[in-house]
């Protein structure tokens, strides 16, 4: 099995032969084809088992298909959010989004708090189709109008039961709030407890299950 069993195009397929992976992970394997074909996805899912390539290289290749090349910021709306609990994990998903992006005419930036907002201000007023956030910052961008996610059509939520823990749920709620109802959702989780359940079912639409 490679990566080009998987059926990526040949821009992922570089950037995936010049991080040095030559076979995909379990998680990678099961994963890149389900959300290729624009299903919602439950993962179970720890750290380490390649996870983030899992999601992002698909995810790519999906916003790839409509990408614009443009220098109009107004056409290069948010088409895809991911979520972390941490800025560290925040800033690592980024790095592999860059990495695998290297080829496809898709601009992505990371927003995470304790830091000043300005910068990210300006990422998001020249235009970007991929957000990597933390819930709490990426509200305060919403409270102050500095992004729009009325045209997002691709989220993840990595790591929710760290969300959990770490009190993120409501915000997470109030970001579905504002997401469009016709998206393609994908939810990672190392547990599943009745409260990640209960979320899954909110979040997601005829999730295809998925457990390495
Ligand atoms: P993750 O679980 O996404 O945090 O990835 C764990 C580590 O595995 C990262 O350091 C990746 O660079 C690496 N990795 C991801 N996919 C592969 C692969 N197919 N082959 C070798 N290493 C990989």
């Amino acid at each position: 099995m490679s990566f080009a069993d998987l059926g990526l195009i040949p821009e992922l397929l570089r950037a995936v032969t010049e991080t040095g992976y030559t076979t995909p992970t379990p998680i990678q394997q099961q994963a890149i084809p389900v959300v290729l074909a624009g299903n919602d996805m439950m993962g179970g899912a720890q750290t380490g088992t390649g996870k983030t390539a899992g999601f992002t290289l698909p995810l790519l290749q999906r916003l790839a298909r409509h990408a614009s090349t443009s220098t109009s910021p107004a056409r290069h709306p948010v088409r895809a959010l991911i979520l972390a609990p941490t800025r560290e994990l925040a800033m690592q998903v980024f790095e592999s989004v860059k990495t695998y992006s290297k080829y496809v005419p898709l601009r992505s930036t990371c927003i995470y708090g304790g830091v000043d907002m300005k910068p990210q201000i300006q990422d998001l007023r020249n235009g970007v189709e991929i957000v990597v956030a933390t819930p709490g910052r990426l509200l305060d961008h919403v409270q102050q109008k500095t992004i729009q996610l009325g045209q997002v059509e691709m989220l993840v939520l990595d790591e929710a039961d760290r969300m959990l823990d770490m009190g993120f749920i409501p915000d997470i709620r109030r970001i579905l709030d504002l997401l469009p109802a016709a998206r393609q959702s994908l939810l990672f989780s190392a547990t599943f407890s009745d409260e990640i359940k209960k979320l899954a079912d909110q979040m997601l639409k005829e999730p295809q299950l998925i457990e390495v």
